[in-house]
């Protein structure tokens, strides 16, 4: 059995706001109430997005709520760092080689916009299956590539169905050719693709569990597959509800109000880490209390509905 360890892996492309708090303090529970450790990384692929600057608040946002990580984090504490992604292309570039040694991958140009002609929206909720246009022949396509532009790295899928067990949203079927088709590993500009750098990096600093928002659950079956290609050991998924406002909304790092910045203002970190466990069903009362002092209190086994739903509507988040 690997020791257990759990990981959070921000994007550093804004200040967190409560959704964020909550996917960290659950994967950090998760992993504590085994005994296991937990995991910083940055995930700062997105070079037009992603900020130090944020990377660094959100470790202050973190050290401030009582979340300490043992390992990784900016200053890149442990055995397998670096542990901010943009800091990692060799090693995702090795992962890479060794897909397309097996014959997996092939060059594609087709843009965000020739993708989207070929479906109907209806067909997909909104996300972009690819129709295979530049696979090539040795892959069983037509290999039309342009030359002219420049091509991202996909990975050929062939009609798969991954199954596995989450944690938290129970048994998963996933058809990777009906749900997403074959996928981008290294996008036309350079940078990496967060499927690939996610399992490359989950598989080489040991994390055995993965908590985190229900926007990714669908992008397990895809990691699963990457593992199992690369004969790696996937984590354990569990795949927490996304807070929602009370229309049904999703939060986003827009809403001011319930961003880092704003709760600190208002809230001591026991009180906001009190309210927050109550609401998603950890407490009986929103009294003031610690991550650490939650620990007693977190069994995996009861969680309550509605941290089973997809998404959990929060009432305003005020004292
Ligand atoms: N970096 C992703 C985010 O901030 C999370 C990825 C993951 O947990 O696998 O949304």
């Amino acid at each position: 059995m690997r020791p257990v360890k759990g990981r959070f892996a921000p994007s550093p492309t804004g200040r967190m706001h409560l959704g964020n708090v909550y996917a960290a303090l659950m994967s950090w529970l998760w992993a504590k109430s085994q005994g296991g450790t937990w995991l910083l990384r940055i995930e700062d692929l997105d070079p037009q997005r992603s900020r130090m600057e944020y990377a660094l608040q959100i470790e202050d946002d973190l050290r401030w709520l009582g979340l300490d990580w043992d390992e990784g984090g900016t200053e890149g504490r442990g055995p397998a760092g670096p542990y901010v992604q943009s800091r990692r292309g060799e090693i995702y570039a090795d992962i890479l080689g060794r897909l397309t040694a097996m014959g997996l991958t092939y060059p594609c140009t087709c843009t965000r916009a020739d993708i989207m002609a070929t479906q109907a929206p209806h067909q997909t909720d909104g996300r972009i299956i690819y129709s295979g246009h530049c696979r090539p022949a040795s892959l069983g396509g037509q290999g039309t590539t342009s030359d002219s532009r420049p091509a991202a790295t996909r990975l050929y899928v062939p009609d798969i169905t991954i199954d596995f067990d989450d944690l938290i949203c129970g048994h998963q079927s996933v058809n990777l050719a009906r749900h997403c088709g074959d996928f981008v590993l290294r996008r036309a500009d350079g940078a990496w693709a967060y499927q690939l750098a996610v399992v490359a990096d989950d598989a080489l600093m040991g994390v055995t569990q993965v908590i985190r928002g229900n926007d990714l659950l669908l992008s397990a079956a895809q990691q699963i597959h990457l593992f199992n290609l690369l004969g790696l050991q996937p984590p354990r998924y569990g795949h927490i509800p996304l807070l929602t406002d009370t229309q049904g909304r999703r939060l986003s790092k827009r809403d001011r109000s319930l961003e880092m910045g704003h709760l600190r203002t208002l809230y001591t970190p026991a009180a906001l880490i009190g309210r927050l466990a109550h609401l998603i069903g950890l407490t009986d009362t929103p009294s003031p209390i610690t991550p650490t002092a939650l620990l007693p209190h977190f069994n995996p086994a009861r969680l309550t509905p509605a941290t089973t739903t997809p998404t959990l509507p929060i009432t305003p988040f005020a004292p």
